[in-house]
């Protein structure tokens, strides 16, 4: 028989980070762009006094363990109180994506059953179309003072700012247990209603503390972030708990992503790390090339949500002198799961190698466990070339979604819908989604692949492909171009550039140019909304 051994059981807790940051790291700065007016800045001791006035204004409010408590917010230092606050009090926070669809936004409010409602000044106009239908909500309370408060007719809205005034800033957090939720967060769904994960408090501690090390975010107390990614999306990718456990100075952008206000923000702050998808950083990118900018602090930007094409990274890398961190993850997988960094064997290849490891999603976390299977569920070779359905599971994946009778595992593994390679080393690369995959003639092409040679070329800003029907070769791709601002570049010379490129099964069959592509709620492509307009067969 094995023996216990004879060590504390402390519960991983939230509320036992926020303490943890306030104690030790009280001065440590928080800047947020707020909704209105100028910078907002503060310490972490401020912050934690706040959460806990916070906490008590909830229980005020009647709420009780257990209860859910929404938000429609942008980053910002009121959201990282509420953060704190609610699931500090064993309550759960439901960050809500205020781009879902208004009909999805009241079904994942009834869902989780949020009895208040944060919300910033912005979605006020929201706010006026889903409170009728949201009963449960006995609370609409805008983050902001009451002067930025809008009056919303038919609603009765609080402000934070007096909600929270008199209230004392000291607060027993409770001693809860580790595996208690603690905050939920619905999948985007491209189809059918949005699917919620909830996390428990002791998945987003180990997460966040996963976050920290060196071959991941890198945090410390010599570090400032920055998260784009939004708190809606995956609690920003933990972040907001991660900066707290190492100290780090933590800047908030607020509703302006726009690569004019974001490299305003980062050289003002002095911001050294960011977070976000690679759509951001195309914007940014370019914001700087058509200003001729240079970062002065930025050494490392996080990226992921989709693939980060490899023109992208070399553009960050050797232009500007920013590394880049490529991570895979999903809403079921609380955040980060795997991440590339480069070795020290690694630094001393040639750039364009560096730059192809840093393409490929990297390897799983300490607490993370990857494998790929077939059709059948057998596990597939780790070689580099066998492709099969990603399977992960580890300390902080789902185990079944938010009141879902069901586990949703295989086998005790978490199937993710991603089609990846792994190599012998465990560097693991996402080929595609299962259902973006271009079946053709028997074999698959990588959407991803294609996408990632053709934002390559020199004139185009994005670029996305979908598999089209075709009556011989059953799917075949069809690429669309957004060009770069006064670039005029044609089709043949974009197939003539990818014909160099990728095996000649490969090259699409068509080109569109669009002015822009369907980007949804947390950054990414919209793939489903160029099926249904062009999806039709190719003759
Ligand atoms: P979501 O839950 O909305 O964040 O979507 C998760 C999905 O985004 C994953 O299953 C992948 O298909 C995709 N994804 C996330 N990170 C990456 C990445 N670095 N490269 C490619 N796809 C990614």
């Amino acid at each position: 028989m094995s023996t216990p051994g004879l060590m504390m059981n402390r519960p991983l807790l939230i509320s036992g980070i926020l303490e943890h940051g306030a104690a030790q790291f009280g001065e440590q700065e928080i800047v947020s762009r707020e909704t209105h007016g100028p910078l907002h800045r503060y310490t972490y001791a401020d912050a934690a006094k706040r959460s806990r006035q916070l906490a008590h204004a909830l229980a005020q409010l009647g709420l009780k363990a257990g209860s859910a408590v929404g938000s429609i917010a942008w980053n910002n230092h009121r959201h990282l109180e509420a953060y704190y606050a609610v699931s500090g009090s064993g309550m759960v926070m439901h960050t809500c994506n205020p781009r879902l669809h208004p009909q999805q936004l009241i079904y994942v409010i009834n869902h989780a059953e949020d009895e208040v409602m944060l919300f910033d000044a912005t979605f006020a106009p929201l706010v006026k179309g889903i409170a009728a239908h949201c009963p449960k909500v006995r609370a609409w309370v805008c983050l902001a003072d009451a002067a930025n408060t809008p009056a919303i007719e038919g609603v009765s809205v609080l402000n934070y700012e007096d909600l929270i005034a008199t209230h004392s800033s000291d607060f027993d957090w409770p001693q809860l247990d580790e595996n208690t939720g603690a905050a939920l967060c619905y999948t985007s769904g491209t189809t059918g209603n949005p699917k919620g994960v909830l996390y428990s408090h002791r998945a987003i501690v180990l997460n966040a503390t996963a976050g920290c090390m060196p071959d991941v975010l890198n945090l410390s107390t010599q570090e400032t972030i920055l998260p784009v990614v939004p708190m809606f999306h995956i609690n920003a990718w933990c972040i907001p708990y991660a900066a707290l456990v190492a100290g780090t100075k933590l800047v908030f952008p607020g509703p302006k992503l726009d690569g004019n206000s974001l490299y305003e923000l980062m050289e003002a702050e002095q911001v050294t790390i960011s977070a976000g998808v690679p759509t951001i950083w195309m914007g940014l990118i370019q914001h700087l090339e058509q200003n001729n900018l240079r970062f002065n602090h930025m050494k490392c930007t996080a990226v992921g949500g989709s693939a980060m094409p490899m023109a992208l990274i070399a553009k960050f890398v050797d232009k500007y002198g920013v590394e880049v961190r490529h991570g895979w993850g999903m809403t079921e997988t609380t955040a980060v799961a795997t991440m590339s960094s480069l070795s020290r064997a690694d630094r001393q290849k040639p750039a364009a190698d560096q730059h192809a490891i840093v393409a490929k999603q990297g390897k799983a976390v300490s607490g993370i466990e990857i494998k790929i299977v077939d059709e059948t569920g057998a596990t597939l070779p780790r070689d580099g070339s066998a492709q099969g359905e990603l399977m992960v599971r580890g300390q902080w994946i789902m185990e079944r979604y938010f009141k879902a009778e069901q586990s949703a595992l295989v086998d005790g593994w978490f199937p993710t819908g991603d089609i990846a390679t792994i190599d012998a080393l465990g560097t693991m690369q996402i080929r595609d989604r299962t259902k973006d995959v271009i079946k053709t003639g028997g074999e698959w092409i990588s959407s991803i692949d294609l996408e990632n040679a053709a934002v390559g070329h020199p004139a185009v800003a994005m670029a996305a492909v979908i598999g089209v029907k075709h009556p011989k070769w059953d799917e075949r791709p069809l690429l669309f171009i957004v060009r770069k601002p006064g670039q005029n570049v044609e089709k043949d010379e974009i197939l003539g550039f990818l014909t160099e490129r990728v095996a000649k099964w490969w090259v699409p069959d068509d080109v569109v140019f669009l002015e822009s592509l369907p980007v949804g709620g947390t950054g990414k492509v919209q793939k489903n909304d160029l099926r249904k307009e062009y999806g039709g067969v190719f003759s």
